[in-house]
């Protein structure tokens, strides 16, 4: 009875994991927006509202603070929501804008036509700072936006088609369904975890699965994008890092205990989805590790006598005894086989299962790294 409710249980995790990847992106309407709830300035109260700064609160701290005129709204135009910055000349007053020292951080340029922007600041003090901004469907096609910093922000659908974004930094910025074609992407700086990724985390831990699951499935098509764009400059360092952390949300939007996502986490720790050379050879070395000790304990034969850990032997007999079955472990991953020692006992089992598991990661290992290498 047991085996059969676990049995729907899964299933049911499987419908729910189905389910949820059919939502569209919209779902997540912008979360980098600065919510106006704070702001509750009546102007009938301040009849000239011009003498007044904008409200703008940075999330960080005051040293953030807009010193641009306030309008009725308590904000200056580009921290105001409501403004619309659909004219056709908001690139210009952006380049404006930015060049006079603006407050940069936290504007909302929604929707807005900035093909050819040039936000790109030269000299001390590095890129502009656009945290917290939000660029939510803004045409960025060909902008130059080198250096810039978008954490915290949200360039959700955002079109960076042809744009320069070298070595800028989208730390826990929203980046899903931007546009990437043709974009110049190498060094830019996405931080360990995406904004999606790390709230999938916090859902995931508060027991939420269904708003996980998308999250999770959000991230995924995130990297997918990322590694696209990376795979088209020929950057492959990265495109094999976001293939990496693509196949990493897949596995997360699996059922947990599922054969399936067994074998994924396999995959992932034996060499990092064909990623990673050096994740072949730490699994090789720890096998061989890991039979040496157990060859020790277990005992294998040498010229009719066996080696093996006693305590009635001294450290130096010991230690001898383990640097031979050392030795015998490195002969059977290897499927050498000098034959020199024999295994006795369990050790017998150990040492097929090590051969076997041994050819296959020499092979694995040259498939990975010859991969790698060709690119
Ligand atoms: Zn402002």
């Amino acid at each position: 009875m047991s085996n059969r409710s676990e049995a729907a249980q899964e299933k049911g995790a499987a419908i729910v994991s189905d389910s949820t990847s059919s939502k569209t992106q919209d779902s997540l309407e912008s979360p980098g927006a600065i919510s106006s709830d704070n702001v509750p300035l009546n102007i009938s109260e301040h009849p000239e509202p011009h003498h007044h700064t904008c409200q703008y609160l940075d999330p960080d701290g005051k040293t953030h603070a807009c010193s641009g005129a306030a309008g009725e709204s308590g904000f200056c135009f580009w921290h105001d929501e409501n403004q619309p910055k659909d004219h056709e000349d908001i690139k210009e007053q952006l380049e404006a804008y930015a060049k006079q020292g603006g407050q940069l951080r936290g504007i909302i340029v929604k929707r807005a036509d900035l093909k050819d922007v040039n936000l790109v600041r030269h000299g001390p003090g590095g890129g502009y700072d656009l945290s917290y901004a939000n660029f939510y469907r803004s045409n960025m096609t060909n902008a130059h936006l080198f250096n810039a910093k978008f954490d915290n922000g949200s360039l959700m659908k955002a079109d960076l088609h042809d744009a320069n974004i070298h070595c800028a930094s989208f730390i826990n910025c929203n980046l899903l369904g931007v546009k990437l074609t043709d974009t110049k992407i190498d060094n830019i700086k996405i931080g360990t975890l995406l904004q999606q990724e790390s709230e999938g985390r916090v859902a995931e831990r508060k027991g939420d699965l269904e708003k996980a699951l998308d999250l999770y499935e959000q991230s995924e098509e995130i990297y997918r994008d990322l590694r696209k764009a990376s795979e088209a400059q020929g950057i492959f360092t990265m495109a094999g890092y976001f293939l990496q952390k693509e196949l990493t949300m897949r596995r997360f939007q699996m059922p947990m205990f599922s054969t399936q996502r067994a074998m994924s986490k396999t995959v992932d720790l034996f060499c990092g989805y064909g990623e990673s050379p050096i994740r072949v050879i730490f699994f090789s070395l720890a096998l061989i590790l890991w039979c040496a000790i157990i060859y020790f304990y277990m005992g294998i034969q040498f010229a009719g006598e066996t080696v093996a850990y006693s305590a009635q032997q001294t450290f130096a007999d010991n230690f001898w005894a383990f640097s031979d079955c050392l030795y015998y472990s490195v002969v059977t991953f290897t499927t050498l086989g000098y034959g020199d020692f024999i295994p006795i006992g369990m050790s017998r089992l150990i040492a097929a299962t090590e051969a076997f598991t041994g050819s296959f990661t020499i092979a694995l290992f040259v498939v990975v790294f010859v991969k790698k290498m060709t690119r």
